[in-house]
């Protein structure tokens, strides 16, 4: 750490306008200055200085929903729907998964979100303190969970984990490691014991990443089950008290929408599982109409099948305005602040990062703007989220640290990662 300064750039703040030609001024984690050039006072002297100028600025991106170690099963099992996929594909292998594989995998999953402009991830798995120490590594910041199953002998001990995770990593790696307990569904979690993990995160102080309305099956099953819809019967339960992250979201009454509005529930949209598990279509828009701030997520890599930010934000822009036949739907800017900003407030990490302002954590990537499929520049939040791609980030800041620069991960062995990987999936 010490002090940086970004020259030239365009900067995409996301909390205010675009400013053409500016300076972002980093002292050790934080933001010092953001402007004109002419603003930042004389008498600050840079360490290192970063001439930007072919390059735009933006907040780094949040993705609010992932199984990290999921991807040495990408591409493992594809074409199916959720429950056989995940029931007779995806579970039987993630029992076999060991602890190094857990490591191993979700550092790929690190390289990959680095290299596409991802700064912060909210990751919901098993063996979770291997993830930790690969994050720690990485410089990336994440809010972390063990995944809880509550329908087998085993839940009390998964509990534990999940509250050791929180009590061992809560604040590591300089603060970017935050927790919350991860039930991991109402479909695998029964009441009681959902109502028994949010009794302890209310005393740990931490909130809740499930998943919920995620499919038709879903919805009719716990309605038939417990007589109301997974939305409601985590209201009922007293879950929404609590700060909670919820992935998918997917079959909502206009009723549901008022309660997720209400309790201030994060939403991460995931529309590529969605769509190649065809879950179905979140209604987006309504939710936004609503005012929910909707984040945006890719899921595990192995329903994706990558974890590239940039993708997943273009397709969720698309989405809503080819399902609702609108094509003012979720503009460019709405996209880039559920990529950015939605996804710091789903985690609960806004008031330190998700958009540029002075005081926040310098969590900042520049993106290459001197490409063909950027030229020319008639709107730059609009190349952003309709024309760019993962590969043309080229620098990645996290917590005043560049961890990425000319394209190059600077805190990850890429050869290592992949030796292990290969070499692991043979075994597979
Ligand atoms: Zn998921």
């Amino acid at each position: 750490m010490g002090k940086i300064l970004i020259k030239n750039c365009t900067i995409i703040p996301i909390s205010g306008s675009v400013i053409e030609s500016g300076v972002i001024a980093i002292n050790n984690d934080r933001i010092h200055y953001l402007g004109p050039e002419s603003g930042l006072p004389t008498d600050w002297k840079a360490d290192t200085t970063i001439n930007a100028e072919d390059m735009v600025a933006l907040p780094g991106f949040v993705n609010s929903h992932t199984h990290a170690a999921m991807t040495l099963l990408r591409s493992y099992a594809d074409d199916l729907p959720l429950k056989p996929w995940l029931e007779e594909k995806i579970w039987p292998q993630e029992a076999k998964l060991t602890r190094e594989d857990i490591y191993w995998g979700t550092k790929l999953a690190l390289l990959e979100m680095i290299r596409s402009g991802t700064t912060t991830f909210a990751d919901m798995y098993f063996q979770m303190d291997k993830v930790a120490e690969a994050v720690v590594e990485s410089g990336l910041r994440a809010s972390l969970s063990q995944g809880l199953i509550g329908v087998q002998d085993a839940n009390e001990e998964r509990l534990n984990t999940g509250i050791s995770l929180v009590k061992d990593w809560h604040g590591a790696g300089e603060g970017r490691i935050t927790t919350m307990l991860g039930p991991h569904a109402p479909y695998t979690c029964t009441p009681e014991y959902l109502t028994k993990v949010a009794d302890k995160a209310a005393k740990l102080g931490v909130g809740l990443h499930i998943h919920l309305a995620e499919t038709k099956d879903e919805i009719e099953n716990i309605k038939a089950q417990y007589g109301y819809t997974p939305i409601a019967l985590a209201d009922k339960l007293g879950l929404f008290s609590l700060p909670v992250l919820a992935a998918h979201c997917v079959h909502l009454t206009t009723d549901e929408v008022n309660i997720i509005a209400e309790k201030k529930v994060g939403v991460a949209h995931c529309p590529e599982s969605n769509l190649k598990l065809a879950s179905g279509i979140a209604p987006v828009a309504d939710m936004i109409s609503a005012g929910i701030p909707v984040a945006i997520g890719t899921d595990g890599a192995s329903s994706n099948n990558n974890l590239d930010m940039l993708e997943e934000m273009h397709i969720a822009a698309l989405l809503a305005k080819g399902t609702t036949g609108d094509p003012t739907v979720i503009d460019a800017h709405q996209a880039l602040t559920m990529a950015t900003l939605n996804g710091a407030k789903a985690l609960g990490l806004d008031k330190e990062i998700g958009s540029l302002e002075v005081g926040k954590k310098a969590d900042i990537i520049l993106i290459n703007k001197k490409q063909p499929h950027w030229m020319p520049l008639h709107d730059v939040e609009a190349n952003i989220v309709y024309a760019a791609k993962g590969s043309d980030i080229d620098t990645v800041i996290v917590n005043g640290q560049v961890i990425m620069s000319g394209g190059e991960v600077r805190t990850l062995d890429v050869n290592e990662i992949f030796n292990y990987v290969v070499k692991r999936a043979r075994e597979m």
